[in-house]
């Protein structure tokens, strides 16, 4: 993860905002280089979902929206994680990512430890739970230890639960609710009635606009509408680089099917194979996806299920897709609030003779967080190997296997060397012309290994040298390979079709 980062500061994909500040917790920045990856992750997914697809429309709500919205969809009464304070060192934790246990040897509860969430926490207990054993210099045998939710704590462990940050018992308080949702105020009236917003997600946004969709477009059940902007959540720990940040982008599909009892599993199914496939195909391996199906007494109660595809992030395996079925709860929720029918009168059930053809329609919900698939990408996409350099011998470097449809330039363009005009004149024209189409990158400084170097650590899949014998003798190009490091000689005139045919 440390290599991940200094990276991505290094080569100007991330950077901590407000950082001549001292930083700004949970908010970042996207450098020249990340914010290609990040335009080229939402292009892909706008090209794959609603351009490749006939039943998927696009919609770009606003972010502030009324009030009410929030009252109907549930969040101003329940989007709230549990906090807990340590009132010694001023840290604040998610009661829901606390872990404690009682310490007992032969039967006799001789202390607690508490362990913050994360891979191998067990053992970290175990090993506190061993040390506090021999700190108390109690005999006996240590229990196995075994981790709790701080959120299920007793009113009276409260007092006995060390705070991971001092390790005495104490200064923990009791979980209390807060809220995720920054507020603002809209107008000139600073009283409660002009309390907005921002949205702590870009669903609502389909959900309060959906009437508007199907009343002026020609939308047939099934069809979804699907749309990509910020988010914002103010996330007590935001952690783990841009894993969990308080402002954010969503790409979410809302897919409206009918109602009947047969017809949303399919639907369900169908789009979390899609999801997975989808994250295959810009190059995340399949192992490293995983399902985590929510058990039942989980769900909330409108929802028929919700699958998270977790992937391997270098800190664990954590959600970074969630599908979930909401049955017709928000559009009910809307009906009611707003007092507009959400109604879909459905021609072909009509005809068909099928009951109920007027219905609020059901909803499958796929949603993903654009920072968490650009931090996927990137933890897949990361290599250090080792490639001949030009002497032949192995020689380490860092590079990026970025699937050519995400890789920030397509192509570099290199003049062998910069101080012959005429070469570095035909280079140029090249470089002109290919940028035109593509983001290509333009390289003239140092040994032409070195360039390469330089590309392959930001993921450019191709470099094409332009050299002596372009220009003296065949009229062609050198194209290396990023990932086999391999060279092919290229007639000028052919570059463009020869990329097109490996960039789609
Ligand atoms: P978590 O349990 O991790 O807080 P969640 O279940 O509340 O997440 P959802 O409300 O389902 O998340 O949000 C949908 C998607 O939005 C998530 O799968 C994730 O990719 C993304 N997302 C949610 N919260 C954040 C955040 N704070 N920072 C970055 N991405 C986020």
């Amino acid at each position: 993860m440390e290599a991940l980062v200094t990276l991505c500061k290094r080569r100007g994909f991330i950077f901590q905002s407000s950082e001549i500040y001292g930083g700004y917790a949970g908010f970042f920045d996207f450098g020249p280089l990340g914010v290609e990856l990040k335009r080229n992750l939402k292009d892909v997914w706008w090209q794959d979902l609603v351009h490749g697809r006939d039943d998927v429309v696009g919609l770009d709500s606003s972010i502030i929206m009324h009030p009410e919205i929030w009252r109907a969809s549930g969040h101003v009464g329940g989007f709230s994680d549990p906090m807990v304070d340590c009132k010694e060192s001023k840290k604040r934790y998610r009661a829901d990512q606390l872990f404690f246990a009682p310490v007992r040897v032969d039967g006799e509860t001789i202390g607690y430890v508490s362990v913050e969430e994360k891979d191998g926490m067990e053992a970290e207990a175990t090993e506190k739970a061993q040390t506090l054993k021999r700190k108390l210099s109690v005999q006996g045998e240590l229990e196995p230890v075994v981790l709790r939710e701080y959120t299920e704590a007793r009113e009276d462990e409260y007092a006995l639960i060390p705070s991971p940050a001092t390790g005495k018992p104490g200064s923990l308080m009791a979980p209390r609710q807060f809220n995720l949702m920054f507020e603002t105020k809209v107008g000139p009236l600073a009283d409660a009635s002009a309390v907005a917003y921002l949205r702590p997600e870009t669903a609502q946004g389909i959900f309060q606009s959906y009437k508007n969709v199907v009343d002026t477009g020609r939308v047939k059940i099934p069809f979804g509408i699907a749309q990509v902007g910020k988010a914002f959540r103010n996330e007590i720990t935001p952690r783990n680089f841009i894993f969990r940040s308080r402002e954010f982008e969503q790409m979410e599909l809302e897919y409206f099917i009918d109602p009947d009892e047969e017809t949303w599993p399919a639907a369900y199914r169908y789009w979390i194979d899609w999801c997975k496939n989808w994250l295959v195909s810009l190059g995340i391996p399949a192992s490293m996806v995983g399902e985590d199906v929510h058990p039942a007494e989980k769900l909330s109660h409108y929802s028929k299920g919700t699958t998270d595809l977790t992937f391997e992030f270098p800190f664990g395996r954590q959600e970074l897709w969630g599908i979930a079925c909401r049955g017709d709860f928000d559009l009910s929720q809307h009906q009611k609030h707003s007092g507009k029918s959400m109604e879909f009168f459905d021609e072909m059930r009509k005809q068909a003779g099928k009951e109920p053809f007027r219905y609020i329609p059901h909803v499958i919900e796929p949603s993903l967080g654009v920072d968490r698939l650009f931090l996927a990408v990137l933890t897949a996409a990361y290599q250090e190997d080792s490639v001949p350099n030009e002497k032949g011998e192995p020689e380490k470097r860092t590079v990026l296997r970025l699937h050519p449809r995400l890789a920030p330039f397509k192509a570099a363009v290199f003049p062998l060397v910069k101080n012959k005009p005429e070469l570095v004149e035909k280079a140029r024209g090249l470089y002109e012309s290919l940028r035109r189409r593509w983001n290509i990158d333009w390289d003239v400084a140092g040994a032409i290994g070195r360039r390469y170097r330089r590309q392959d650590e930001i993921g450019t899949p191709f470099g094409i040298t332009v050299d002596f014998e372009t220009i003296e003798k065949d009229g062609a190009v050198t194209i290396r390979d990023r990932d086999t490091t391999q060279q092919e000689r290229i007639p000028l005139e052919g570059v463009e079709a020869w990329l097109a045919e490996r960039l789609r």
